[in-house]
């Protein structure tokens, strides 16, 4: 369906032709409580450069009652491959289209959903990339911005929500007219509309003369959950950092946040319409971790409402942008905001996003920042650890380079300048050159326009004294992946070397230095003629965005004293380097484990602790040698039992090991600790089992045989809410037996009446690697079923399917055999092979790691 993967190209000429002025939107939702279809009713007012043009108009609808446009009625066979035909525009149009739109259960669109504990419909849209589409015709790209008005027909009774404040519904009987104001200026994909009995709880954003009035909805079934004060205070922190850094007032008349259900992303930053994953209502005891990532998900769907909302993207080739501006936001504004709860919020970007991006950046698939976009479909598969992560690591590293000073008041200006318009790279990067008088077109082009990591390894010589003789800074531009696109190369990097000596057991900072390093040897001579420190730490702080390794003496010290560092940054950095060295094969997967079993008690940050426990069971699961990881799995699943029992009560340590002991759980003793936990006969001191931790225990008892049907229906009974019915899909699924396998196969591959969620939770519990034997078979059934599944779903459902069902825990060269031979005959897209591609490149990498674990057994 070409119509639906507009162009850049397209989308250009449009630009050039149309100015679109506003839009009259009429939806009647009086059948969400059946679902099927419902009327929309878009009356598009705009002007065309050239008269007697012809364009169109993006609509994707079951069917067309009715085009009429000025004034002439239009056949509706006009309407094909998801585009209307717009022939002989005049200098002034109005178009008016009559379609019945269809409600979605993939997040999507208008997303319908019935909640089983009240049985009531909750609606919301999810727009981004290309969806108003699917609720309204629009011309569907980010540069033609217009007034949007909103009229809603549904059921009395219902909050409905939109980007303007909710008028006083009007009407009697069983449905009302919600006639909201225009908006401001917008592009198509911050539209949005939530609709449904949601509750919600209001507040004011109040600064001298402003006032905002804020929102936050849920479910009613949640909302015993909801601790709105939380987030009110985390919003509100945000209304004044942001407004301060941006010398801007908030430009929208009200802020809403509302926590919805089954969302595909964290959260889409819908102009003063937030919509969140309504897990982020925590229904059970989380660890502060998880508050920590929903404040940063507020602070950056608040920031997009000036960096993205306000000032836009002319297109899609500048969503990274978008995205790094949010995600540095969110952390520079935790990490400064008065009364910050969570002021080390750069550890937090050093653990998460600076992992995922590093992980994106060795993938055959990395692209330079500034990536190629040429149409929907490559925007679509995007957004990803390049996008969000590897940007925001430079934006950071920009900041390092040209002052924070200088780059606030570099962003006051863009926004000043360009407010309700649309702008490129270049007007950012200029507003900043003007405010640094730094020329940033080299480091633009080193940093933005070219793909990979670059390797910073310390050179040093000592006297006979044990004083440094020489310092250097060696950089390498390690090649590429096979297959990505570009030259590896050398970057300026502004870094900070950190200097660390050790006193009874802890690693204290002694000194700091800052440098510029060029090319391929920087020479320190800052450090010449000084006594070796313990610890010599390069991009300490995390300035930059480099691979890092230690010296020789360093990395034994870090070995043994990781839980020394008295700063949560630089044992971050370190766990960090471990982490990547082990994925490289520079660490054994059984060394990477000695190192966590060593480094983690003394590990405080929850966020930290609770990364590295998953990267310990990814290690064991993927990059041990196969012939020992049974060994590895049982002292990882006796340590994480001992540390259970040896945490504090009620912390989140002893949280976090609870969870970490349910996924990997596997003697009589283990076992059969989970299942008294679960029925009550046995107890840990201050673990609070509840709802959510139920799940997570009968999930293993489930994978490993020991819960039936009967046990899943039992836990259903307790907890028949979405979420209950979600987790026993999974429990489902993970279940040992051939025919569990093969329900949960089918319900996914062979049939589309899941919804995401449900469809989500049912991958997620198949795949055990625990099971891989039972899996041996759905490898060749996945290679035969994969490109039907990417040509008939949608995109979020195909990609889950594409990415959470590829053979990746068979990690032997028979996997990446059937991979390369369906790449080779089954000619998919380009979006569909990208993320196969990059799925094989994690069995590759696996299977070198696994090569390394052995040599290491061997030595
Ligand atoms: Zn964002």
């Amino acid at each position: 369906m070409p119509g639906t993967n507009l162009t850049r190209e397209e989308a250009r000429t449009r630009a050039d032709l149309l100015h679109v002025d506003a839009y009259d939107i009429e939806l009647d939702l009086s059948s969400a409580r059946e679902g099927g279809t419902f009327r929309s009713t878009t009356v598009v007012r705009f002007t065309a450069t050239t008269p007697g043009a012809t364009s169109f108009i993006d609509l994707v609808a079951p069917s067309v009652e009715e085009i009429v446009l000025n004034g002439e009625r239009l056949d509706t066979a006009g309407f094909a491959d998801s585009r209307i035909a717009l022939p002989g525009l005049a200098a002034e149009n109005e178009l008016r289209v009559v379609a019945d739109c269809a409600y979605t259960n993939t997040g999507e669109g208008l997303h319908r959903f019935v909640d089983p504990v009240d049985g009531e419909t909750y609606l919301y849209t999810q727009f981004e990339v290309p969806d108003a589409r699917r609720v309204f015709a629009n011309f569907e790209q980010p540069d033609l911005k217009a007034a949007f008005t909103f009229t809603v027909t549904a059921p009395a009774g219902w909050s409905v929500v939109s980007n303007s404040p909710t008028p006083e519904p009007e009407g009697e009987g069983d449905t009302r007219v919600w006639r909201f104001a225009p908006t401001g200026r917008i592009s198509s994909y911050i539209t949005a509309l939530i609709a449904g009995p949601y509750v919600g709880v209001f507040d004011a954003y109040e600064n001298g003369e402003q006032k905002v009035p804020l929102g936050i909805y849920c479910r009613p079934s949640l909302r015993e959950f909801l601790d709105a004060e939380a987030i009110f205070k985390v919003t509100k922190q945000g209304f004044d950092y942001f407004q301060e850094k941006f010398d801007f007032p908030y430009p929208f008349p009200k802020y809403d946040q509302l926590f919805v259900p089954e969302f595909n992303a964290g959260a889409m930053e819908n102009a003063g319409a937030v919509t969140l994953r309504d897990q982020y209502v925590f229904r059970s005891k989380v660890t502060d971790a998880a508050y920590e990532a929903r404040a940063a998900t507020i602070l950056h769907e608040l920031a997009h409402m000036w960096f993205g909302n306000l000032v836009t993207m002319e297109w899609w080739n500048d969503l990274w942008l978008n995205e790094s501006f949010a995600t540095y936001a969110e952390a520079v504004c935790q990490a400064e905001a008065a009364d910050s709860q969570w002021p080390n919020s750069w550890t937090t970007f050093a653990n998460q996003m600076k992992t995922w991006a590093y992980r994106q950046d060795q993938l055959p698939s990395t692209h330079p920042i500034m990536a190629d976009i040429n149409d929907l479909e490559d925007v679509q598969v995007n957004f990803d650890g390049i996008t969000y992560a590897k940007g925001a690591s430079v934006l950071k590293q920009l900041v390092a380079y040209v002052g924070q000073d200088a780059f606030f008041e570099g962003v006051r200006a863009y926004f000043k300048r360009h407010a309700w318009g649309n702008t490129r790279l270049g007007d950012l990067l200029g507003a900043l050159e003007e405010a640094s008088g730094r020329d940033l077109k080299a480091w633009s082009a080193a940093w933005l326009e070219t793909a990979g990591i670059n390797v910073l390894r310390p050179a040093l010589t000592l006297n006979t004294d044990g004083e440094i003789e020489s310092f250097a800074v060696l950089q390498d531009a390690p090649a590429l992946p096979a297959g990505a696109k570009g030259e590896a190369v050398l970057r300026p990097h502004r870094i900070a070397v950190g200097l660390y000596e050790l006193t009874d057991g802890a690693l204290v900072r002694t000194d700091r230095i800052e440098l510029d390093v060029e090319g391929p040897r920087t020479e320190v001579p800052q450090l010449v003629g000084r006594h070796r420190p313990a610890v010599i730490l390069l991009n300490d702080d995390d300035l930059s965005y480099a691979k890092v390794r230690l010296d020789e003496d360093s990395l034994a010290v870090v070995t043994e004293h990781l839980g020394g560092f008295t700063d949560a940054l630089p044992r971050a950095l370190c766990w960090a380097s471990a982490w990547d060295m082990t994925r490289d094969g520079e660490l054994a997967a059984r060394d990477y484990l000695t190192l966590a079993l060593s480094g983690l008690p003394r590990e405080s940050d929850i966020g930290v602790v609770q990364s590295v426990q998953r990267q310990v069971k990814l290690a064991l699961d993927a990059y041990a040698d196969p012939a020992w990881r049974e060994q590895g799995l049982a002292r990882w699943a006796e340590a994480a039992e001992e540390a259970l029992r040896a945490s504090e009560p009620g912390s989140d340590h002893q949280l976090a090991w609870a969870r970490t002991l349910a996924g990997v759980a596997r003697t009589d003793g283990q076992l059969g600790l989970l299942a008294g936990l679960l029925d009550g006969t046995a107890e840990i001191p201050g673990l609070a089992v509840d709802t959510e931790l139920r799940w997570t225990l009968l999930n293993r008892l489930a994978a490993t045989g020991r819960a039936d049907e009967a046990g899943i229906e039992a836990e259903l009974a307790r907890d028949n809410t979405a979420a209950g019915q979600e987790h026993a899909a999974s429990c489902r699924a993970a279940r040992p037996t051939i025919e569990a396998k093969a329900a949960a196969w089918a319900s996914v591959v062979e049939s589309d009446e899941l919804t995401n969620y449900v469809q989500a939770s049912v991958i997620g519990g198949f795949q055990q690697a625990d099971q891989r034997a039972l899996l041996a078979p759905y490898a060749e059934k996945y290679f035969a079923a994969v490109k039907g599944v990417w040509e008939s779903r949608s995109h979020e459902i195909s990609q889950q399917i594409v990415v959470g069902l590829y053979p990746a825990l068979l990690v032997e060269q028979s996997t990446l055999d059937a991979t390369d031979a369906w790449l080779a005959s089954a000619d998919p897209a380009p979006a569909l092979r990208r993320q196969v591609v990059e799925a094989r490149a994690g069995v590759e990498r696996a299977l070198k790691a696994q090569a390394a674990d052995r040599a290491a057994a061997e030595r």
